[in-house]
């Protein structure tokens, strides 16, 4: 074949075309974190924006996140924190100690039903990292000896430089509060990068912005509380919002025919009990979605939907009636599915 010198432009100009053709560019990027998944759906990204550079920000900031939060490392920040003694100082990030700040302010509100020092109790009922199977119900002396652990006024923060210490053994769990700031993280990452329309889920945490590839608002469904994956019980806009929720239909241990929420109640130190089959926030943020959702499971109806309105939260329950389902919202979320097209 000769190469005419025209041929030769003709070819570079249809690679260079296709080179700049945003349709080409990928519109979504996903992988496996923090024991789960992740997708980041993006449109209209500025030509500037390198996609390569923008999927490796993408996966060092949830990985940053999962590398210093995990319970299921044993040398994150929070592992550090839980194996050292009363007395030590941990030297934290900037981030983990943002969280813990946020998830202690939600423990205040909500009257201690958010407790992130349930770690013990979530091992005890056997939803912690080093899981085994539940044989048997733990003993009242052994959910005593774990609640004896619960008390978030043990946990001492130092801001500069960021550290944590305890005055008796505790120890922290975030797994209902920081998959929520991750995506916030990478929401902030785009709008740093000048994107305007993005929907991130890392494990069913979600935050939206503006509008999908057909220019319709993002829309993202609240499950039918079953086992069974994609059957949505309603479905809401999310032109600028977090949304999380907390339930017993996918994480629970079933035992002499009952089932058990890994959803725990730190006043009791068993899980919830209760007919409230999953809870759905509304917010600004993920994380404080994230960590409002598990907080209103463990309060359940009527005490959680009162809170809820009380607060002026985004809030909606799903409740179970044997195989039927119904469900309670809070006047912030009716509020807000009405205006949020
Ligand atoms: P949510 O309702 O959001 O959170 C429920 C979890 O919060 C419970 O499982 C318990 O851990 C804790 N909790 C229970 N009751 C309370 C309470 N009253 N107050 C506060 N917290 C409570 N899973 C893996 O299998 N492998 C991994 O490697 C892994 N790594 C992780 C790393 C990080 C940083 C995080 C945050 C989680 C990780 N997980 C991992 C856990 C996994 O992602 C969980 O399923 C998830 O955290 C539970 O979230 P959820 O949305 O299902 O439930």
């Amino acid at each position: 074949m000769c190469c005419k010198p025209e041929r030769i432009l003709a070819l570079v100009l249809v690679l260079l075309l296709a080179a700049c053709d945003s349709s080409q560019r990928p519109d979504a990027f996903s992988g496996n974190v923090m024991g789960t998944t992740y997708s980041v759906q993006v449109v209209d990204v500025p030509s500037a924006v390198d996609d390569a550079k923008l999927d490796s920000s993408i996966a060092t900031t949830l990985n940053g996140v999962d590398t210093a939060m995990s319970t299921y490392k044993p040398d994150s920040e929070v592992s550090r924190f839980n194996q050292s003694v009363a007395g030590e100082k941990t030297t934290v990030s900037d981030n983990t100690l943002h969280v813990i700040e946020l998830a202690l302010a939600v423990y205040e509100q909500s009257r201690g039903a958010f407790d992130i020092t349930v770690g013990p109790l979530v091992d005890l009922w056997g939803f912690g990292a080093d899981t085994r199977e539940l044989k048997q119900l733990p003993s009242d002396s052994a959910i005593q000896a774990a609640l004896d652990k619960v008390s978030v006024a043990a946990i001492k923060m130092q801001q500069t430089p960021p550290a944590l210490s305890k005055d008796k053994n505790v120890e922290i769990d975030l797994s209902a509060i920081a998959k929520g700031y991750a995506v916030d993280l990478v929401a902030e990452l785009l709008e740093k990068q000048g994107i305007k329309n993005y929907l991130v889920e890392v494990g069913g945490e979600l935050r939206g912005l503006g509008h999908n590839s057909r220019d319709q608002t993002w829309r993202v469904g609240i499950e039918t509380p079953m086992l069974e994956r994609g059957n949505a019980f309603t479905a809401i806009p999310l032109a600028k919002g977090a949304v999380a929720t907390s339930g017993d239909y996918r994480n629970y241990i079933s035992l002499n025919g009952k089932r058990y929420s890994h959803t725990i109640d730190p006043r009791t130190g068993r899980p919830v009990v209760h007919n409230v089959a999953s809870v759905t926030v509304v917010h600004a943020s993920a994380a404080s979605a994230d960590a409002w959702a598990t907080a209103l499971d463990v309060l359940g109806v009527p005490e959680g939907l009162e809170l809820a309105e009380q607060l002026d939260l985004a809030a909606y329950f799903i409740i179970r009636d044997g195989e039927q389902f119904s469900s309670r919202e809070t006047a912030a979320f009716s509020a807000y599915t009405a205006t949020a097209k």
